[in-house]
């Protein structure tokens, strides 16, 4: 790993993050949050790196003149009147470097990249996690109130025997799908039950559980697109997207929300169906529900227990009911309050979400549910990761024609 700053952007950086932290009690020093943001886009580097690398230099000149050489307080002041003024570029990009420079803050850990049960010991005490008031999930109270052990579940992911090297990645595959995520899989599934024998290519890492830790910061670089950092091409919005085997899937919640759900749907809420078909793509009510019932069957979704995070589930909808109770607003009466479906374990059993929080840096405990992530084909679909070998080489591939309305499907025995 290169230095991504050189000494000035480091020093900008540090006088930055003093500003933001004026008034405000640090419990680590602003060198080791610069340490963090470089350390994060270290790990991110590419493209990524060079549009921070300009965005510090926009920055440093929306606050022009001598922004390092100044007392904290006109620096905290100076960063405070531009922020205001967000509608020009370079503050924009200081706006996202506020974020990323908290995030690094609040992203501390200590002991760089021990194992989850160690890193978890080694950050019993992390000063940041005090400040906060924050628990790691091994050190919660997790009899009051009751909720689930928190501990390994196995069987709920890819084996590792299903991840190719360059060793045992065969000559010819009958198709390839690009991608691993929700979309990828499901296809690459498909097509493999058919018969066919499948690689799935993936940009990404291959994380399986035990891999991943409470360090959300090396998490989120090592699994997300642009280190969690992607923006729209005009920068306006950050959009969060998985890079590694499972994509999305792997870090996302597990919420399963339908289209057009009844009794779950906000009642004023337009008919997305109807608005579908009047630009020209109408969509069978009956068949689309089908649909859903089908996938949700076959994952095993099921609503999220009232237990889910402690409890706090409860409270908010307890107080979203009280709220709308009060509300003089029509919309807000007649809004929906209910429990979303979850594709984690079965409630109930001992794979049932434990609701440690983590969701997002991907499930420490195997307890993600994506099934289609897992060997269900393990004979005919394989995945290759970090993809990015002159191999598969497309000269190579069979050729198969792709299934005729004539074709029936060989099984694969899955
Ligand atoms: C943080 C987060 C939380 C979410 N929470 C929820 C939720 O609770 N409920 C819900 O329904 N949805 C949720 N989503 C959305 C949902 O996960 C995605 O919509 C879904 O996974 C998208 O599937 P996909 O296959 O289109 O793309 P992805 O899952 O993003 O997969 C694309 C994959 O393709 C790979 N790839 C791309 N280009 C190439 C290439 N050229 N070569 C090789 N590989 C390549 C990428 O590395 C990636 O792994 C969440 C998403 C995120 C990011």
């Amino acid at each position: 790993m290169t230095a991504p700053f050189d000494d000035g952007q480091l020093e900008f950086l540090k006088a930055l993050t003093e500003a933001l932290f004026h008034g405000v009690d640090m419990v680590i020093s602003a060198d080791e949050v610069v340490g963090n943001v470089a350390d994060l886009f270290g790990r991110v580097g590419g493209t990524k790196l060079d549009e921070l690398r300009t965005a510090l230099e926009l920055t440093e000149i929306a606050l022009a003149p001598a922004f390092v050489e100044l007392d904290v307080e006109t620096r905290a002041n100076r960063v405070r009147n531009r922020l205001q003024n967000s509608g020009w570029d370079p503050f924009q990009d200081m706006a996202r470097l506020r974020g990323i420079i908290y995030a690094c803050y609040y992203g501390y850990w200590e002991g760089g990249d021990l194992p989850r049960e160690a890193g978890q010991v080694a950050n019993k005490a992390n000063p940041v996690h005090r400040q906060i008031g924050f628990t790691l999930p091994k050190y919660r109270d997790r009899i009051d109130p009751p909720d689930l052990e928190i501990k390994d579940v196995t069987g709920r992911e890819i084996h590792p025997g299903h991840i190719l090297t360059d060793a045992t990645l065969a000559d010819e595959y009958d198709v390839v799908v690009v991608g691993s995520g929700a979309g990828g899989a499901v296809a690459a599934h498909n097509v493999a039950a058919q018969g066919y024998k499948v690689l799935i290519v993936e940009a990404g890492p291959f994380y399986p559980s035990h891999r991943i830790t409470h360090h959300e910061l090396e998490m989120i670089a090592a699994l997300y697109k642009h280190g969690g950092v992607q923006t729209t091409t005009n920068s306006d919005f950050v959009i969060f997207q998985g890079r590694c085997v499972g994509g999305s899937s792997t870090v996302n919640n597990g919420i399963c929300l339908r289209v057009n759900e009844d009794g779950r749907t906000h009642p004023d809420a337009p008919d997305v169906l109807a608005k579908w078909a009047s630009i020209g793509a109408p969509i069978d009510a009956a068949a689309f529900h089908a649909s859903y019932d089908a996938v949700q069957a076959r994952l095993g979704i099921a609503r999220a227990e009232p237990r889910s995070g402690r409890h706090n589930g409860t409270h908010l909808t307890e107080g979203w009911k009280a709220h709308a109770a009060a509300s003089t607003d029509p919309r807000e009466k007649r809004a929906v309050t209910d429990w979303f479906d979850k594709n984690f374990g079965p409630p109930g059993t001992p794979s049932a979400c434990a609701y440690c929080g983590y969701c997002n840096s991907g499930c420490p405990y195997g307890r993600s549910g994506w099934a289609w992530r897992r060997p269900i084909c393990p004979r005919r679909a394989a995945t290759m990761a970090r993809a990015s070998s002159p191999k598969p080489r497309p000269s190579r591939f069979c050729g198969r024609r792709p299934p005729t309305a004539n074709w029936r499907p060989r099984r694969c025995g899955w």
